[in-house]
């Protein structure tokens, strides 16, 4: 269960790059911190290490819930912030992109745990200063 420090953006890009080398086929990946703890940065780096697409490429899906990158099996940046209810992310069908080859990276899910598969892999965040940030890997049981 490796611990992380990272001291910059580039760092945290540079983490996720490694996280990525470290996930299995099919993988989710929870995304859990506070708004600014560095989630969509940490996205834009596994993003790029997947080789699915540039860091620069990678924007937050808050507005657009989900984003898609590469070519299949693709890479899925889902950000649940907005949605308020189990009904409306139950809504967007993630089961079927949960079950399939992708990798899913998913912002807020721990909100609706019920609806996240079970062999899912968290990954807490925590700013401990302006621009340090602690990253937690924690992989399944
Ligand atoms: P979240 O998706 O968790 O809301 P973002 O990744 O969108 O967070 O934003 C993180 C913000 O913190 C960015 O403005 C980024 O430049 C800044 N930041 C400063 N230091 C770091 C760091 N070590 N890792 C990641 N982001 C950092
Ligand atoms: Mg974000």
């Amino acid at each position: 269960m490796p611990v992380f420090r990272t001291a910059s953006e580039d760092e945290t890009i540079a983490l996720g790059e490694r996280v990525a080398g470290m996930l299995p086929r099919g993988a989710t990946v929870l995304l859990i911190g506070n708004l600014g703890a560095g989630k969509t940065t940490l996205a834009k780096g596994i993003v790029k290490g997947l080789g699915a697409a540039q860091p620069e490429e990678v924007s937050s899906p808050t507005f657009t819930l989900i984003h898609e990158y590469g070519a299949p099996p693709a890479v899925y940046h889902i950000d649940l912030y907005r949605l308020d209810s189990v009904r409306e992310v139950a809504a967007l069908g993630l089961d079927d992109v949960f079950d399939g080859p992708a990798i899913v990276l998913i912002e807020w899910g721990e909100r609706f745990p019920e609806l996240m598969p079970a062999d899912r892999i968290e990954i807490r965040l925590t700013a401990t200063g302006e621009d340090e940030r602690q990253i937690d890997v924690r992989l399944p049981q």
